[in-house]
């Protein structure tokens, strides 16, 4: 298990932690990336705030989770990332949800379910394995009909 517990935070840190990775998500439409930002906080302070870069960088590893952990893990000069806290727009893929485990992720915090790749509950539980060295507490739905509207308008203005 991580150090952290959803106790260790306030309704209002978290919604205003989302509001940040919303924000985040917004910037991604701007490259004709998928709209999805994630920051990562320590300590109550966000170290780390990205958003996709697939389409920008041509990386199929570039999901604003793994940019994220990965800015996280050089604030803090360590791999561990026990004390932090990620939290994210939509509920992360096997990749992203593979990469937190790595981490050894404090606490997750996710606003929509993705129902078709959804990694922390929807169609694995990478995050919450009994077969895997660590789980990741967890808070799901977090401002998530913001996220599942930012989606769905990007989709539907590409089939435009
Ligand atoms: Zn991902």
């Amino acid at each position: 298990m991580g150090v952290l517990t959803p106790d260790d935070f306030t309704a209002n840190e978290l919604n205003m932690w989302m509001s940040h990775a919303l924000e985040q998500a917004r910037s991604a439409e701007a490259h004709g990336d998928v709209p999805v930002g994630a920051v990562v906080v320590h300590r109550h302070s966000v170290i780390a705030a990205r958003h996709n870069e697939r389409e920008l960088t041509g990386d199929p590893t570039a999901h604003a989770e793994v940019l994220a952990l990965r800015n996280a893990a050089n604030v803090i000069g360590n791999w561990h990332l026990e004390e932090c806290l990620l939290v994210v727009t939509l509920e992360p893929c096997v990749m992203c949800a593979g990469a937190m485990v790595n981490s050894r992720l404090g606490m997750l915090v996710f606003g929509a379910h993705d129902p078709k790749a959804g990694a922390s509950g929807s169609c694995f539980d990478l995050t919450n394995s009994g077969v895997l060295n660590h789980r990741i507490p967890q808070i799901a739905g977090v401002r998530s009909e913001e996220s599942s509207q930012l989606l769905k308008r990007f989709f539907a203005d590409r089939r435009r």
